[in-house]
């Protein structure tokens, strides 16, 4: 897991920088969020807990949420998603609750988990593996984020465009020494 270093960007292009990064989702630890004071977990779906054509997570990533939910990690899964019922059976098969609501740059999703958790801001952290949703919603949210690799699995085609992007904000990430 890398800290990036954020404030070495300006102010707009710090808002598609993550928290954190790492490879994959399970990599992100209790230890790690209970160190950092994090116990709401906001869980992008697609391409960070399953492939988008996926009915449930793979074991070892169901395992992961409900060791983190058991040990008192409030975790949401956060999705615009059009099938609804796929979300809703993700989330019953998991024992979670999940929030469903406009495309995610906008954070009205982030705000219903605050209302329904009744938590604060620093104690909320996102995972997702999208730059221009899952981490510019939670930056513009004011929430810790943790960019995750995308699970190899196909991708709609605004998903792809929206990758091109994210391999230029990378560049410049580098270039910035920001990771
Ligand atoms: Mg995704």
């Amino acid at each position: 897991m890398f800290k990036t270093e954020k404030k070495k960007l300006n102010k707009f292009l710090s808002l598609f920088c993550p928290t954190y990064l790492t490879d994959h989702v399970t990599d992100v630890t209790l230890d790690f969020l209970t160190t950092n004071k994090k116990s709401v977990l906001l869980l992008d779906v697609d391409s960070t807990i399953a492939g988008w054509n996926d009915s449930l997570p793979v074991k070892e990533i169901q395992d992961w949420i409900l060791n983190l939910s058991k040990n008192g990690i409030l975790v949401y899964l956060v999705s615009n998603t059009h099938r609804a019922g796929r979300l809703q059976n993700i989330a019953s098969e998991l024992g979670i609750r999940y929030v469903r609501g406009l495309i995610k740059p906008f954070t009205y999703m982030h705000d219903q988990v605050l209302c329904q958790t009744g938590k604060n801001r620093d104690d909320c952290i996102m995972i997702g593996d999208q730059l221009l949703t899952d981490i510019l919603s939670s930056n513009r949210f004011g929430i810790d984020s943790i960019w995750v690799k995308p699970l190899p699995a196909g991708e709609f085609i605004g998903t792809k465009c929206s990758r091109v992007i994210e391999s230029f904000l990378v560049k410049i990430f580098k270039n910035n020494q920001v990771y």
